[in-house]
């Protein structure tokens, strides 16, 4: 069984990251607080539909995510240890956060599908794939990063904006292959 999301390009789901990047005030250049525009928007929720989109659950009661959206309810579950590690900045906390805002905001239409035998879905049509690419184009100024990726390490990109290294990697990926930047500098 897999689960798809209507296609959508790199450049229609950074365009709706950056209007939640905008809508929290992001510095170019600077690291975005997912975790802090999850508690605004929550809050703006709240005085206007008098209704929470996300709550903290106990460890005994996630047992096995970190973090979930119900498309359902329209709610973001955070796991208590992945909240309090993302209001701490850790940053595996704050994808977390963040990837369930691309949920969030991309998926109110995901499919089951039972394939035909040996038939393949595009990556792109998965919903952990693109909510890993909203998560970055969220975390991630993707124009400072195209700016200085020829005088900036991995690392140095991965602490500015506090993303993990390898989920930092999989987006160098994208961006190539979107024409954003060099291949080969996406390999380093
Ligand atoms: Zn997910």
């Amino acid at each position: 069984m897999k689960v798809t999301a209507p296609y959508q390009s790199l450049e229609n789901i950074r365009k709706r990251a950056w209007m939640l990047r905008l809508a929290n005030g992001a510095k170019p250049g600077r690291y975005f607080d997912a975790m802090d525009a999850l508690e605004k928007l929550d809050a703006g929720m709240v005085e206007e539909f008098n209704r929470h989109i996300w709550e903290c659950v106990q460890i005994e009661d996630m047992p096995d995510s970190l973090g979930e959206v119900s498309l359902k309810e329209r709610k973001i579950l955070l796991r208590e240890d992945c909240y309090l590690s993302a209001t701490d900045g850790d940053k595996e906390g704050l994808f977390t956060v963040a990837h369930e805002l691309g949920h969030f905001f991309l998926h109110t239409d995901c499919r089951l599908h039972r394939l035909l035998p040996d038939m393949e879905l595009d990556e792109t049509r998965c919903p952990e794939y693109q909510a890993d690419a909203f998560a970055c184009e969220l975390l991630i100024d993707s124009d400072y990063l195209i700016r200085s990726i020829h005088r900036m390490t991995i690392d140095e990109l991965s602490d500015r904006f506090r993303i993990p290294v390898n989920k930092l990697n999989d987006h160098l990926g994208r961006m190539a292959k979107n024409g954003d930047i060099n291949q080969q500098l996406s390999l380093f």
